[in-house]
């Protein structure tokens, strides 16, 4: 079972979260921890959660969190690995 979350800020800048599980058999379940809305979806499940915040608590701004870090770190790691290498060719 894998967790992310797709937050946005609403116009007074207060956060809202919601989380989307995915299950067995792709069934997602997405969660909204302002307002305990629930709701089951198979398909578009960040897409659902944004309609959500945007509908229900005038939030925008979306990111989606955790997914974009890991390529990130990894686009920050091979930059790193660049600056080394070009240091070492003098
Ligand atoms: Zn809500």
């Amino acid at each position: 079972m894998e967790t992310s979350r797709v937050g946005g800020e609403d116009d007074d800048g207060h956060r809202h979260v919601m989380r989307v599980t995915t299950g067995p058999g792709q069934v997602r379940h997405v969660v909204c921890d302002t307002c305990g809305h629930r709701r089951r979806v198979r398909a578009f499940a960040h897409d659902r959660a944004r309609e959500h915040l945007a509908a229900e608590h005038g939030a925008g701004g979306f990111r989606r969190e955790y997914n974009g870090l890991p390529w990130l770190l990894g686009l920050a790691a091979f930059v790193v690995f660049l600056v080394v290498l070009a240091g070492y060719r003098r």
